[in-house]
């Protein structure tokens, strides 16, 4: 069995002229965490040897699908990375798959939601699809592979936001490790 082929993506840009997603407290941005987390991410996959292709720090369009569907097989895997926003009671962590999801996403989506918010210790929202998806995130899941997109937090909520900053470093080797783990399996 071959290994799978592993894409991140921050799904917001960390450049002002581009979009950089979601606004939260103290004028935190999707795009500027989106884009660290990701480098942290990738950094923990190093060190496990394991590579990842990544995007720059353009957000993902139909140019980026077309990247991805020249690069990964079926088998592979692209991760997006979100924050998600909305009224200020509003947290907790939620990671969304396709319409029609495959085993492997559900269970990779599973494994990933009940990891980052157990360790950062955020309300655990689940597994969703994009159906129950506020905005269309339908470019994302477009892409002939298996397609996870992970919300991490609502950065729009201060106790979210505190934790997340607090054990960023942590959840980013969690992550990694729920990805590692993921890519021998059928
Ligand atoms: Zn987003």
């Amino acid at each position: 069995m071959q290994t799978r082929k592993v894409f991140i993506s921050a799904g917001h840009s960390n450049s002002p002229n581009s979009d950089m997603g979601a606004i939260g407290i103290s004028g935190l941005k999707e795009g500027d965490l989106a884009v660290e987390l990701r480098d942290l991410i990738i950094k923990e996959l190093k060190l496990l040897n394991q590579y990842a292709i990544t995007d720059s720090n353009s957000y993902v369009t139909k140019d980026t699908v077309a990247i991805i569907n020249s690069i990964l097989g079926p088998r592979d895997i692209a991760i997006d990375l979100h924050f998600n926003a909305g009224a200020e009671i509003i947290k907790g962590t939620e990671v969304l798959v396709p319409f029609k999801s495959s085993p492997f996403e559900k269970q990779l989506a599973k494994t990933l939601v009940d990891n980052i918010s157990a360790c950062l210790g955020t309300r655990n929202r689940g597994v969703k699809t994009e159906a129950d998806s506020f905005r269309g995130r339908l470019i994302f899941m477009t892409p002939n592979c298996e397609n996870i997109l992970i919300e991490i937090c609502f950065i729009t909520n201060k106790l979210d936001v505190a934790m997340y900053l607090f054990k960023k470093d942590v959840v980013a080797k969690v992550i990694a490790k729920c990805i590692f783990d993921s890519l021998n399996k059928n």
